[in-house]
């Protein structure tokens, strides 16, 4: 049988992270915003919530939390993976925020050289380097091994030129991870590195685009002659395409989000009751039996998707890392997120797509109605639901590609 409950330590630990959230969270944070990642991808927050952001960081970096499994030589904590699963548990269960590395972070300590990580990883613990990643293109998405970015050797240098797009966050990065290619004559998953450089450098030129909900996180990243050393190359030059998707499977296993999920239905079900007993008409959850159904079914789909991240914490727990169950996870969550969403706006009936934080009618601050927007994005940021399938039935079933 399997056993979920926390062995001695672990219960320990639990009560230790509670305690020091409870003595150590700064009031302003208390208060969570309901709005919170309603743009998300690099979106601007309030100067207020910034600065208050920078003292709990500050509080983190002491506590070792901020990358609670890295070695201590680089910033980190050398927490169990299941002890970094508690911590986000906890987190999120007090709804605290959560300061954490970019997933770059442990694609370099997985593939980096020892100059590496101690030139990027203790800066991502300080929070002085916001990155962004540059993969997709405008003829390369799904198929990205097909992307045109060029770096051609100059000595000690590769130079740069080309143009990503879809690049979250590109507007506020100092720093960009990129798969560009080293060798156009190989054959096209073979001639590509991943490269590391500042966003700063000479012949970067960032276009932001807009959104359908109005947040403005994306961006196209112009190349022109843009000068970066070999020695920024993460892994083999031109077996960058292998490293790149160590990234991605640490992208898409997203050990947090499942959690969060059964914490935002929570946070849902509890404004619902209330509105019923106030009897103010904000909540059709008496009066439409379909509605009321299918919040049973998200209820048993937040179970789902916390086992599904639990096997993936197992595996990275015995240093394995996960591949075709980290596409399971991305897709079950992503679609989840979407489920969410629109039986949030049912439930919340004439009110449900009022999207104004601070109306006389919105409901728990326009939270969902964008969410019901910003989520239709989720299936196709780090790769489509499609592709994740095609992972699925090739690589985990065995079946043969199409
Ligand atoms: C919110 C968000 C954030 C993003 N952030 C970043 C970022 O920071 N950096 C970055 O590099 N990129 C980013 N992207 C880009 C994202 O990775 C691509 O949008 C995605 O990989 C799909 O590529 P595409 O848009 O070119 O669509 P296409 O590849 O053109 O696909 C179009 C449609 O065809 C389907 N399709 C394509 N190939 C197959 C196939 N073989 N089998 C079945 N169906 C297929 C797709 O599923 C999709 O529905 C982001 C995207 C979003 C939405």
């Amino acid at each position: 049988m399997v056993d979920f409950a926390d062995t001695p330590e672990q219960a320990a630990f639990r009560t230790e992270v509670k305690t020091f959230l409870e003595d150590n969270l700064p009031e302003a944070l208390k208060i969570r915003d309901d709005s919170d990642g309603r743009g998300g991808f690099g979106e601007d927050i309030s100067a207020d919530r910034a600065a208050a952001l920078k003292e709990w960081r500050g509080k983190l970096i002491d506590k070792r939390w901020i990358a609670p499994a890295w070695p201590k030589e680089y910033g980190g904590g050398e927490l169990t993976t299941m002890e970094q699963f508690i911590l986000n548990e906890t987190f999120a269960e007090t709804r605290s925020p959560r300061a954490g590395v970019p997933d770059v972070g442990s694609t370099i300590m997985v593939h980096g050289t020892d100059e590496q990580k101690k030139e990027f990883l203790p800066p991502m613990v300080a929070g002085d380097t916001r990155w962004c990643q540059g993969y997709s293109e405008p003829g390369s998405g799904s198929d990205l091994a097909a992307l045109q970015t060029r770096a051609g050797r100059d000595g000690d240098d590769f130079i740069i030129n080309g143009q990503k797009i879809w690049t979250s966050g590109a507007h506020t990065a100092n720093m960009i991870f990129a798969l560009v290619r080293t060798d156009p004559d190989a054959p096209k998953h073979r001639g590509i590195s991943y490269l590391l450089f500042s966003m700063e450098t000479p012949g970067i030129t960032v276009r932001p685009l807009e959104q359908m909900h109005g947040g403005r996180g994306f961006n196209e990243v112009f190349f022109e002659d843009v000068r970066v050393p070999v020695k920024n190359v993460v892994g083999e030059i031109n077996r960058g395409w292998y490293v790149g998707a160590t990234h991605l499977d640490f992208e898409r296993s997203s050990i947090g989000m499942a959690v969060g999920q059964e914490q935002m239905l929570g946070a849902l079900r509890d404004y619902l009751v209330g509105e019923e007993e106030a009897d103010s008409g904000k909540s059709s959850m008496s009066t439409n039996d379909q509605a009321r159904a299918d919040f049973a079914d998200r209820y048993i789909e937040a179970n789902v998707a916390k086992t599904l991240s639990q096997r993936v914490i197992s595996m990275q727990s015995r240093g394995q890392i996960p591949n075709y169950e980290a596409s399971m996870t991305k897709v079950f969550s992503t679609e989840f997120n979407q489920r969410i969403a629109r039986t949030s706006t049912k439930l919340l009936g004439k009110y449900g797509d009022i999207r104004d934080r601070d109306g006389d009618y919105s409901q728990m601050r326009g939270r969902w109605a964008t969410s019901y927007v910003s989520s239709v994005s989720s299936t196709l940021a780090g790769g489509t639901s499609e592709v994740q399938r095609n992972v699925i039935a090739t690589r985990g079933l065995g079946l043969p590609r199409g």
